[in-house]
């Protein structure tokens, strides 16, 4: 099964792409983890993409097509099939996808758009803070780990706050994303792909609700 996941950053997308992919069994695939995989180990991609991210930007188009035509194609995607998480962010994008899936021989099941609040949203990213080992994310107030500092996933004590998450960076992030989410919508909508889900709620009601609709695909 191939699924997109869309929403605002902060919409709840790595938060929920880690309990479907848990329950379907396919790959998440998150440009936004790649690229910060590529900052940290400072490879020619982690240098390109910080500049931009660092900004609040989008990277360009052209960089960020070419790493995800190179993930879709490794085997282990080929064979469970990706949620994708972040990408596509653009109209160019989004045509780039549907050729890569056309090459790969296999389609787009399901878009799933989780619709939050832009309000909501400063507040959430300024909470958030992921754990280093295994990249768990979790919220100050709204997601806590059971066990005061310790990763329910992988029992670590070291957790990040995302430079990006800074509230200076958040407000242009979420800019650029709403710009380009719109025309988005309308595009997969216009395939019949889309499906809303109100991101508002609490983090267990969201996740019920999206296995409930790739239950039927
Ligand atoms: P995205 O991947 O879309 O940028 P995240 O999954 O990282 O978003 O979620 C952003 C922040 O909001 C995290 O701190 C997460 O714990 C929290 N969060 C996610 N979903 C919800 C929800 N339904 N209600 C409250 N907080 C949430
Ligand atoms: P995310 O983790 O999805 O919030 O992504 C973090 C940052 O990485 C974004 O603010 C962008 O600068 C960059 N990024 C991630 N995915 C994309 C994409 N599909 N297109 C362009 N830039 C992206």
């Amino acid at each position: 099964m191939n699924i997109i996941l869309m929403g605002l950053p902060g919409a709840g997308k790595g938060t929920q792409a880690e309990k479907i992919t848990e329950h379907f069994g396919m790959i998440h695939v998150s440009t936004g983890d790649m690229f910060r995989q590529a900052m940290s180990a400072k490879t020619e991609l982690g240098k390109t993409a910080q500049n931009y991210i660092d900004q609040g930007h989008l990277v360009p188009d052209e960089v960020t097509n070419g790493i995800v035509k190179e993930r879709l194609g490794q085997e282990d995607v080929k064979a469970k099939g990706f949620m994708l998480d972040g990408y596509p962010r653009t109209l160019n994008q989004a045509e780039a996808l549907d050729q890569i899936v056309a090459q790969l021989n296999t389609n787009i099941d399901q878009v799933i758009n989780i619709k939050v609040d832009p309000e909501i949203l400063v507040n959430r990213l300024s909470g958030r803070f992921i754990c280093r080992k295994c990249g768990a994310t979790y919220h100050r107030v709204y997601n806590p780990p059971k066990v005061a500092d310790t990763c329910d996933i992988c029992g670590s004590h070291d957790f990040y706050q995302r430079d990006d998450d800074r509230p200076e960076v958040v407000r242009n992030r979420l800019k650029v994303n709403i710009e380009e989410n719109t025309p988005l919508i309308a595009y997969y909508e216009k395939q019949g792909k889309l499906t809303n889900v109100d991101g508002s709620q609490a983090i267990d009601v969201v996740s019920q609700q999206i296995q409930e609709i790739l239950k039927k695909v």
